[in-house]
């Protein structure tokens, strides 16, 4: 059994009470199929305070492995994950480090949706052009029933989308897919730096 989970030692912030929780330090998707919905409504990490039913959320160490899509993801600071990385890259697998849940569920949803991290980053990265001087905190792949938006987040809130153009998406695909290859097989953090990072080091004069 890959999964496991360990008694956590908290001390609840609102009322004081220290107690255990039971959290989830390794997740196979194998072993359990309905972990996916709680993990994208986030109540896989959630833990309630015995004493005042305060409600805190449980940020990693995490590993987090789905056999089928082939995706690694360790949020916080996993135990040994310079050897669980190679051991995962050995076997085929994408290998992402997150540093919170919200980015543990983007990557969980680009990879439900059989898309590659890398164009979505990308793809960011040539949205920043176009909303020059907006702020914003983060921008998230945000699929809803009927279509797929970016999420443009600001203090934890919605401040607007951008809608997901699929002919864009593959023709990035398509475009990059060679440098991809060549150059960042083993890169886990990928991320909107990364992304600026990447056409800065490629396409200089495109950006
Ligand atoms: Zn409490």
């Amino acid at each position: 059994m890959f999964t496991k989970k360990e008694e956590m030692k908290w001390r609840c912030p609102h009322c004081g009470e220290r107690q255990l929780n039971e959290v989830y330090v390794r997740l196979s998707v194998r072993e359990e199929p309905a972990s996916l919905n709680r993990i994208l409504d986030t109540s896989l990490f959630k833990v309630t305070c015995q004493n005042c039913g305060h409600e805190e959320y449980y940020t990693g160490p995490l590993l987090y492995v789905d056999e089928e899509r082939k995706l690694m993801a360790a949020m916080g600071d996993v135990h040994d994950f310079a050897k669980e990385k190679d051991a995962y890259l050995a076997l085929g697998y994408a290998v992402r480090q997150v540093p919170e849940i919200v980015d543990l569920c983007e990557k969980v949803l680009i990879s439900e949706n059989g898309r590659d991290d890398r164009i979505i980053e990308l793809m960011k990265a040539a949205n920043t052009v176009l909303l020059k001087g907006q702020q914003y905190d983060q921008m998230l792949y945000a699929p809803d029933e009927d279509n797929i938006y970016f999420e443009l987040i600001k203090d934890a809130g919605s401040i607007g989308r951008i809608p997901f153009m699929e002919a864009v998406y593959d023709d990035m695909k398509e475009r990059f897919a060679a440098d991809l290859m060549n150059e960042c097989d083993d890169e886990t953090v990928i991320d909107l730096s990364w992304a600026l990072d990447f056409f800065e080091k490629h396409y200089q004069a495109a950006v």
